[in-house]
């Protein structure tokens, strides 16, 4: 399985995100301390950010390498800054090929995709609505695939919410031991599901409000400086909240709220 983290707030540089937390992705890529599936993510790493004053388009940097290997990424990771970065270490599942187009972030130019866990390659095959138009996948790899099928539903107009939740319930209903744990960003609103495998969130200068609405058990939390959704917390630190099992995140820049999937 893999680790993967977004944010979204105010401006910070990738270093501060993901190098120097003491639990950041980083460690998390030797020393993972809540990934319930394989030990190590050295397979390679990728992170994505926007810069909206310059293009609409999503920068990605990923190599086929474990990232504490590649020390000019660490270099220039102190000096990018964005208010919205999503980033990825890998552990290839067994059979998947270990190239860069097979390393998340996966994008369809505007979207910016990770996926932590395995499904079977028939099932995202399944899923893309015929091949004529269908987007490509950058690679054979079980999470671009998944990807190509989440670009088709958001194609066709669907919301991004309503998309991922829609691809991964019915992958999950297609593949009983698939792991879905995906994490998706517009640059405005991160969309984050638990289908497997662990997440954890902390709103950062808000105030967790703790509503239970309903039976479906949303959670609104209202947001000051920003929002870090991540596989496992990134230190020990106050104020992460762990997701259950089979729920859906979405978080903009006022609130999150938490649902069930199915
Ligand atoms: N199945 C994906 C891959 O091979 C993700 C693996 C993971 O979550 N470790 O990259």
């Amino acid at each position: 399985m893999c680790r993967h983290t977004a944010w979204l707030g105010t401006s910070q540089t990738l270093a501060s995100l993901l190098h120097d937390p003491p639990h950041g992705l980083l460690r998390q890529a030797w020393e993972p301390r809540r990934m319930l599936h394989g030990r190590i993510n050295a397979d390679g790493f990728g992170a994505g950010w926007y810069a909206p004053e310059i293009r609409t388009e999503p920068a990605r940097y990923r190599r086929a390498v474990p990232i504490w290997a590649d020390a000019s990424f660490a270099s220039l990771a102190g000096v990018i800054s964005s208010g919205c970065v999503l980033a990825a270490v890998r552990n290839a599942t067994v059979g998947m090929p270990v190239e860069e187009t097979a390393t998340a972030p996966y994008t369809d130019g505007r979207h910016l995709l990770s996926h932590n866990g395995r499904v079977d390659l028939t099932v995202p095959l399944g899923l893309l609505r015929g091949s004529r138009g269908a987007p490509v996948p950058d690679s054979r790899c079980d999470s671009a695939l998944l990807a190509a099928v989440v670009w088709q539903r958001l194609a066709a107009g669907a919301h991004l919410a309503d998309a991922v939740a829609e691809v991964v319930v019915a992958a999950g209903g297609r593949d009983g031991a698939a792991r879905l744990n995906l994490l998706v960003t517009d640059g405005s609103q991160i969309v984050a599901t638990t289908w497997g495998e662990t997440l954890s969130y902390r709103v950062s200068g808000g105030e967790n409000t703790g509503v239970g609405i309903g039976a479906d058990m949303e959670v609104g939390t209202e947001i000051g400086a920003g929002v870090e959704v991540a596989s496992e917390p990134s230190d020990d630190g106050d104020g992460w909240i762990d997701l259950d099992d089979h729920q859906l995140l979405v978080a903009d820049t006022r609130n999150v709220i938490v649902s069930n999937l199915t």
